[in-house]
């Protein structure tokens, strides 16, 4: 896997997150297995089947307004008709009888359009002279009816395999009478921090010692994307049990995240842990933060090793690890990134060379428009920065400073899930 693009650690040049993202995804076989589940269970779920509709949708003609059912012929070329109005159609209770010449029925939105009508005008159109109504001229034959099957007929697919359901799925789905459908198996992702520094939250700081937050990030971004994890704690910085990590780790998930120990520092064993007992695809990504970043194999589980600053490990997940997992779900078809044109109101200090993740607030001036503003100082272990932005501003590899007023591209939080 390794190529010229791909970098070393030892001041080879970096490789572009698209190269990266490229090389990641010509080496991701979606996770297999599938398991059958509840309509509701199956939501954020990858679709393992193909859907056909055992019925027509809508099951029957029925009316798009309420108003009155009728024959199109009935219909005036110019001054009123007057109709005889036999009785109601309602949603669930079909007007029994049918619709002949010079009569209507009185029909609810929803409601089976009864034989003999096939055109529906709207309450507000006509004029109601006791059990009759005046209809004027200027409809359309066939206006306001939905016909069976419109949506979907019977035998057709529905809906194919690889799609994520979200919300609508659900609901066509159970508008076809379907109660379970196989989706398939989650990626299972396991993740650790290393750093003999990292203590446990609930354990009082000794001397030197920092929180462990990056499992706390990690695990709220893989939770966001529907994956099951398995938390492996912390890792000290020992070639031993770096090694035992990774080997229990590969043997139980489809993916290990790591964060810390990918640089070449003398505690930094995650990197050599990974070209001993694995086999790596790049170090090195132009992105900032967040270099230097390992991604590779180990056994068949997909390896990625962040760095240890909290920013730096958010944001290479969020551009790397993320549409990697997406990938590995199987989800055939992923929305692409969303990025927002904003007006920059801070100056951000930048250099050409590597793509940039700033922190920003993104929100609309009094004329509607997007504009952003940066959440202060950059600095790649300020966690804060991120827990008060609500967007990446995302500067592009060859760009140098924004000043304030210049248009930038925004990636919302939201869109990240
Ligand atoms: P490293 O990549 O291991 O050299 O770590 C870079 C910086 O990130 C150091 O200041 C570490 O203390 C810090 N760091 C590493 N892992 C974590 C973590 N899990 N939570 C918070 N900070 C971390
Ligand atoms: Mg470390």
């Amino acid at each position: 896997m390794t190529d010229s693009c791909c970098g070393d650690p030892h001041g080879a040049p970096a490789t572009t997150i698209e190269e990266a993202l490229a090389a990641i995804c010509a080496v991701i076989e979606p996770v297999n297995g599938s398991e059958s589940v509840a309509v509701r269970s199956a939501l954020g779920r990858v679709l393992d089947q193909e859907v056909c509709s055992r019925i027509d949708v809508p099951a029957h003609t029925n009316s798009a307004m309420d108003g009155y059912a009728m024959r199109a012929t009935d219909l005036p070329d110019s001054g009123d008709a007057s109709l005889r109005v036999l009785g109601t159609a309602w949603a669930g209770r079909p007007f029994a009888d049918s619709v002949g010449a010079g009569t209507c029925v009185r029909i609810m939105t929803g409601a089976p359009v009864p034989d003999g009508a096939d055109t529906v005008v709207m309450q507000e159109q006509v004029r109601t002279e006791g059990d009759r109504i005046l209809v004027g001229a200027g409809h359309r034959p066939g206006q306001n009816v939905r016909q069976a099957g419109e949506d979907i007929r019977a035998g057709a697919v529905a809906l194919t395999p690889g799609i994520l359901l979200r919300p609508p799925h659900l609901g066509m789905l159970a508008s076809l009478g379907v109660a379970e459908v196989r989706v398939r198996r989650r990626p299972r992702v396991a993740f650790f921090s290393t750093g003999d520094e990292l203590q446990s939250v609930g354990v009082p700081l000794q001397e030197g010692q920092i929180y462990d937050s990056n499992r706390y990030t990690i695990f709220g971004m893989l939770e966001r994307l529907g994956v099951d994890m398995v938390d492996m704690g912390v890792v000290p910085d020992s070639r031993e049990r770096t090694e035992e990590a990774f080997r229990s780790a590969a043997a139980m998930a489809d993916a290990i995240v790591t964060s810390g120990g990918v640089s070449v520092g003398e505690a930094d064993y995650v990197t050599e842990t990974l070209e001993t007992i694995g086999d790596v695809g790049f170090w090195k990504v132009a992105i900032k933060p967040g270099r230097p970043i390992a991604f590779g194999h180990v056994g068949k589980a997909l390896f990625f090793g962040l760095p240890g600053n909290p920013v730096s490990a958010m944001v290479t997940f969020y551009q790397i690890v993320r549409p990697a997992l997406v990938r590995l779900a199987g989800i055939d078809d992923p929305e692409p990134e969303l990025l927002v044109r904003a007006t920059c109101r801070s100056t951000l200090r930048k250099k050409p060379g590597r793509k940039e993740f700033q922190r920003g607030k993104l929100s609309r001036d009094a004329a509607g428009r997007y504009i952003v503003e940066s959440t202060g100082f950059q600095g790649a272990g300020v966690l804060r920065s991120m827990a008060e932005a609500n967007c990446f501003i995302v500067l592009p590899l060859e760009g140098g400073t924004v000043e304030p007023g210049d248009e930038v591209d925004v990636q919302p939080f939201s869109a990240l899930c």
